[in-house]
Order: C-alpha cells, then sequence, then structure tokens
C-alpha cells in the first residue's frame, strides 16, 4: 500500500511516501480503507522528536491520529461493524487492565496507545484498529470533515460538557479560534450547548470566519486586550469557562477573565508550557483548573451522534494528497490557516 513514514525524527525531509506492506487484521480489529486524515500537532512533535517525544525508531512508523474511511475486512469476532460502513476512528486505544481503565476513566490510562503515535495511524491507504474503535458516520458527513473530529472536539467535550457543565446561560472564552480545537470549541459553546461564545483570532479574514464558525464576539489580540474586552463584554462577570489550547502566552488573559467559581480547561500548550499562578486567587475565586488529553468513548460517540445529525461538524481548511505530506506539515507549522489540515490517501 502507498504510505507516508518516517524511519528517523526530523525536518519534514523525514517523511517519506512510498509502498508499505498493508497491515494484518487480529479477531477483534478491523480494517479500514483511509479516505481522509487530518493533521495535528501532534504528528509535529511525533515527526520532529520535540515535546519529549524522542524516540529509536526500528522499522518504518505510520502517523496521523485522525482517521475517516471505510470498513473493509473486519476480524472474526467483530460484531459490531461491517464490510463497506464509513466510519470514524476513535484514536487511543487503552490498556484495559488498569485501574483508570477499571473504573471506565478508559482516557486516563497511562498506559495507553494511540494511532498515529505510538501504532500506526492514517497517513496510509490501509490502517488496522481495534473493532471498539470504530463509529459510524452518516452519509451526510463527508470524510474529511469526520476526519477533522476526534482530536479536536475531544477535549473541547471534554472540558465544556463533561466538566464545566456548560450550558445556555454561560459564556465560553476561546482563543485562537483558527486552530483546529478553536473551531470545535465555539462549535460545541454555540450549536450543541448554545451559550454566548468570545473567541480571539489575529485577522480580519479569521475574525470573519470565527463569526462564520458561530462565536458571538471576536476579539482581535494582536489589536485588544483580551482581558479588557472580555470584562466590557460580559459587564464585569467574567466567563464561565475556559477552552485553553494555547498555553503561556494565553494564561494571563485568559485566567483574569474566568468568573469566581468558573472552569479553566487546559488542553494544550502550543506556545509554552511554564507560567505564574496567583495560589491566592485560586482559592479566593474558588475556580477549577484541569487537564484534559482527548476524551472517553462515551464523549466519542455523543461528538459522533450530534455530526451525524449535522449540529456540529468538523472545520477543513485545505485537503492534500497523500504524497504531498511534507507542504502539508510545512503548512500546518506556518500557522496560517482556519480549521484542520487533512490528508486524503
Ligand atoms: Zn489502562
Amino acid at each position: 500500500m502507498k504510505a507516508v513514514y518516517i524511519e528517523s525524527q526530523g525536518g519534514v525531509e523525514v517523511l517519506q511516501y512510498g509502498d508499505l506492506p498493508e497491515p494484518q487484521i487480529g479477531l477483534y480489529d478491523v480494517k479500514v480503507r483511509v479516505r481522509a486524515c487530518a493533521l495535528n500537532r501532534l504528528d509535529v512533535y511525533t515527526r520532529s522528536g520535540g515535546r519529549g517525544r524522542n524516540r529509536d525508531l526500528t522499522e518504518p512508523f505510520i502517523l496521523g491520529i485522525d482517521i475517516a474511511g471505510e470498513v473493509v475486512e473486519v476480524g472474526p469476532e467483530v460484531t459490531n461493524t461491517v464490510v463497506g460502513q464509513r466510519v470514524v476512528l476513535y484514536p487511543a486505544v487503552p490498556c484495559g487492565q488498569c485501574r483508570f481503565c477499571k473504573a471506565g476513566q478508559e482516557h486516563v490510562c497511562q498506559k495507553r496507545q494511540m494511532l498515529g503515535s505510538t501504532l500506526n495511524g492514517g497517513y496510509a491507504e490501509y490502517v488496522v484498529a481495534p473493532s471498539i474503535n470504530v463509529y459510524p458516520i452518516s452519509d451526510s458527513l463527508s470524510f474529511e470533515e469526520a476526519a477533522a473530529m476526534p482530536t479536536t472536539f475531544l477535549p473541547v467535550w471534554t472540558i465544556l460538557i463533561k466538566t464545566a457543565h456548560l450550558r445556555p446561560w454561560h459564556t465560553v472564552l476561546v482563543p485562537s479560534a483558527s486552530a483546529g480545537v478553536g473551531a470545535a470549541a465555539i462549535q460545541v459553546g454555540k450549536n450543541a450547548v448554545g451559550a454566548t461564545v468570545i473567541a480571539t483570532t489575529s485577522s480580519p479574514e479569521k475574525i470573519q470566519l470565527a463569526y462564520d464558525e458561530g462565536a458571538d464576539y471576536v476579539i482581535d489580540y494582536t489589536k485588544e486586550n483580551v482581558a479588557e474586552r472580555v470584562k466590557e463584554i460580559t459587564n464585569g462577570e467574567g466567563v464561565d469557562a475556559v477552552v485553553d489550547h494555547v498555553g503561556a502566552s494565553f494564561w494571563p488573559d485568559g485566567f483574569a477573565s474566568l468568573t469566581p467559581g468558573g472552569y479553566y480547561g487546559i488542553c494544550g500548550v502550543t506556545s509554552g508550557f511554564k507560567t505564574e499562578l496567583q495560589m491566592g486567587a485560586v482559592f479566593t475565586k474558588q475556580v477549577h483548573i484541569f487537564g484534559v488529553s482527548m476524551g472517553s468513548q462515551e464523549s466519542m460517540r455523543e461528538i459522533v451522534n450530534l455530526a451525524n445529525r449535522g449540529i456540529i461538524r468538523g472545520k477543513v481548511h485545505k485537503v492534500f494528497p497523500l504524497e504531498q505530506a511534507r507542504q502539508a506539515h510545512e503548512m500546518l507549522e506556518g500557522m496560517s490557516f482556519f480549521g484542520k489540515l487533512v490528508l486524503a490517501p
């Protein structure tokens, strides 16, 4: 099969396009003909070895976490899907044995594997995954839109729905709306909940796109003071929840914008991972600060259910043929886009 793989870590030049053997399925696995695989910042770290992802590669490794396609083969024990089914894949493969897995908190499993990160992923014509990772998608959802969803919507869902219990009368702050997570957070806040959404972004074009996604207010963080604007918009009350996928550069504004009793979810630190925390404010304002990495299978089911009904959908900026993975990675590192970049093997 055609695949894009790495045999060593480094710049975009380590991404090689060529032929690899097709993966074989086990008793409980499915084989999926990949139709779309969305790029993720984690792909860059796995490719480059940055952010603690240095590793020795003993054989060609296939990146690609967010995968949609058609089931082409099922293991003899598989009962939940059939050949020909259009599906999107839950990317994490928990160990199933640790105390978190046993408690139904498989998304906290510290031994979990991940498609495209520790298991071969979707930069290829075919991928194999456990059948429990498969979620059917409706014909109204394109493969590209579906592939753009798991790693963007799962952390957002965990923050806003599972933890902050966002309600229509709440307000949520979404920094950097142009990132996949940003667009997902606007949609969950607006379309799934009906809350008020304040987004930040950096250019007139992106501001319009953030409004198009459903934001009620959009702040240009290059020209305006975010914390002050949030204060004005919320009549001094602050926001009930923050979806922080940006990290250090956003923290001072984000934390200052949080209402007493509010929820501050951290699901990414693209701009840096160290900051100063006013510990006194944490208990006097009685705020909740918490970390989220992905989400549970239950959250995945709820997300796909809403997507199949057209209420939320992955935001796709551009689709590249598989052999242009290097160009796609260059664009991903350049940050000049709105939504997800997708490979179509
Ligand atoms: Zn586990």
